[in-house]
């Protein structure tokens, strides 16, 4: 199966965690795929581990200017591109009345103005290949609250909104634009939670390859009706 066959896509965050996840599993589904993150010495290794298909980018997506560069690099090296993933994230806790400045001006900058840089620096070269499938990393800390994630609440529910607005802007492009909300998934970013799972309907966390599949439906030309809707993958924790 080639399912994202002759596209081309730009990853960040793509070094570890559910990012690399979904750059193996695009690759395997016929992609060319450009990831971008700041902890280069794993992202070259996945770069190598992956071969031709892949090319690896320094790309801290709080710096536009780095951004104009990996898409530059998607188009310089596979001469298009299709998919936009905006995966790179962080997280960080402290009820609201010890959350500090610092913690609030980092979470935004990378979390929510991340991925506005993300969307603007590719609208250019989606148009230039006649469509395009931008997809947000939000949560499901951007359907309901969550006590002490002040920032990755809003930063969560700014990414769901950012990606309407998109949609409608860029609809006539036939870029679409939509959000996925995964419940607690297993990766580094989750490794230092206790994770009780008894308000899951499957009792369990997710696994990245469970996001990585979706994240191939959203890529691919299987999900070409969907455009500024939420695509929630968190084993009933919502429901
Ligand atoms: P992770 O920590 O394993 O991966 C996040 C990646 O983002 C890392 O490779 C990191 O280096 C990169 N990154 C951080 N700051 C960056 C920056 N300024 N520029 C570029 N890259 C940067 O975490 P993950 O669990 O794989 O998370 C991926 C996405 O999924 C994030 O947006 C996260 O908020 C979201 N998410 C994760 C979970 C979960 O349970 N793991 C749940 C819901 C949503």
């Amino acid at each position: 199966m080639a399912r994202v066959s002759g596209k081309v896509a730009l990853i960040s965050g793509g070094a570890r965690g559910m990012g690399a996840s979904h750059a193996r599993l695009l690759v395997e589904e016929g992609a060319k795929v450009v990831i971008g993150d700041i902890l280069d010495a794993d992202g070259e290794a996945l770069a190598a581990e992956l071969g031709d298909a892949v090319r690896y980018v320094h790309l801290d997506v709080t710096d536009y200017a780095q951004w104009e560069a990996a898409v530059a690099t998607a188009v310089d090296a596979f001469g298009r591109l299709d998919i936009v993933v905006n995966n790179a994230g962080i997280a960080n806790f402290a009820p609201i009345e010890d959350y500090t400045l610092e913690a609030w001006d980092q979470i935004i900058a990378i979390n929510l103005t991340g991925v506005f840089y993300g969307i603007k620096s590719a609208v250019p070269a989606l148009k230039e290949s006649g469509a395009g499938s931008i997809i947000n990393i939000s949560s499901t800390a951007g359907l309901q609250g969550y006590e002490a994630l002040p920032g990755y609440n809003a930063a969560k529910f700014g990414v769901r909104g950012l990606s309407k607005n998109a949609a409608l802007d860029l609809g006539k492009y036939n870029i679409r634009v939509n959000s996925v909300h995964p419940g607690v998934i297993r990766t580094p970013m989750t490794d230092s939670l206790e994770t009780p799972q008894n308000h899951v309907a499957l009792h369990r966390v997710g696994e990245p390859i469970e996001l990585s599949n979706l994240i191939l439906f959203l890529a691919s030309d299987e999900s070409s009706f969907s455009t500024g809707a939420e695509f929630v993958a968190d084993g009933g924790e919502t429901a």
